[in-house]
């Protein structure tokens, strides 16, 4: 069933999805060469906790930490470790958190000082087909909509390899909940759109094969061609003629151009 939010549960969504974004921000100092996985999702679960809030996928399902880290050809779920971190990495970071009952959640990918340009290039093709999904994301359209305009210009325009086998899907007092957003599809197909609908939209975008397979550790998420690839994901709410974006990305860049390791793409 999905629930439909009313314009004051919108703005609880809104707080929550903004501290993600705030935390995100945060840790992009922290993001160099040398620097442990682990030591990243410490601070972000001391961030999060400071900010009368709770960390929404500690726990999840088993899952151990505050944040899902994805180096390289890991695509998303990632756990935090003594991996160190490496020039020319790329870093998926996805972060969720839980304030006064209602969820936000986001995630950016930052490229570790010196990527290659192909690196680069999936970065930038990925957050621009996230916007272009979000501008589908408005009264009367349909799910397809969205899940097209984001197949369109990684798969078709940029031949990347969409992930099928994970999704965006709607968010609330739940984590996860109806409905499902995968990031391929056709116009015109799926539910149509409407007011008080809040999702989250979150490509995950191969450079070689869409193809993906779990690891041992039964979380991480990486490509079957070990080739890169990159996931950025905002919360939205529909809208009429413009969708609401809760999460906010801005936040991260203006933290990226103090950064001495990260990059802009
Ligand atoms: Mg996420
Ligand atoms: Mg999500």
């Amino acid at each position: 069933m999905i629930h439909y939010k009313t314009p004051e549960e919108i703005e609880y969504i809104r707080k929550s999805s903004l501290l993600v974004s705030e935390t995100l921000a945060t840790l992009v100092e922290f993001i160099k060469p040398g620097q442990t996985t682990k030591k990243i999702d410490e601070i972000a679960e001391a961030f999060i906790n400071d900010h009368q809030a709770k960390p929404a996928f500690k726990g999840y399902r088993g899952f151990p930490a505050t944040l899902c880290i994805s180096v390289n050809e890991e695509v998303v779920h990632g756990i935090p470790s003594d991996r160190i971190i490496q020039e020319g990495d790329i870093l998926s970071v996805d972060c969720g958190v839980k304030k006064d009952g209602y969820f936000g959640d986001s995630a950016f990918t930052f490229p570790v000082g010196e990527v290659s340009a192909e690196a680069k290039k999936l970065l930038r093709v990925t957050l621009n087909a996230l916007y272009l999904g979000i501008e589908k994301a408005v009264v009367g359209n349909r799910i397809g909509d969205i899940s097209y305009a984001i197949q369109e210009h990684t798969q078709f325009k940029h031949n990347y390899g969409v992930v099928r086998d994970l999704i965006g899907h709607g968010v609330g007092k739940n984590l996860h909940e109806e409905p499902d957003v995968p990031n391929y599809g056709k116009r015109g197909k799926g539910l149509v759109l409407k007011e008080g609908l809040t999702i989250a939209i979150e490509p995950m975008i191969n450079l070689g094969t869409h193809e993906v397979k779990v690891l041992d550790d039964k979380w991480t998420i990486v490509t079957r061609d070990g080739r890169p690839s990159a996931h950025f994901e905002h919360t939205i709410a529909v809208g009429k003629g413009m969708p609401q974006i809760l999460s906010d990305h801005n936040l991260i860049f203006e933290a990226i151009k103090k950064s001495d390791y990260i990059s802009d793409f």
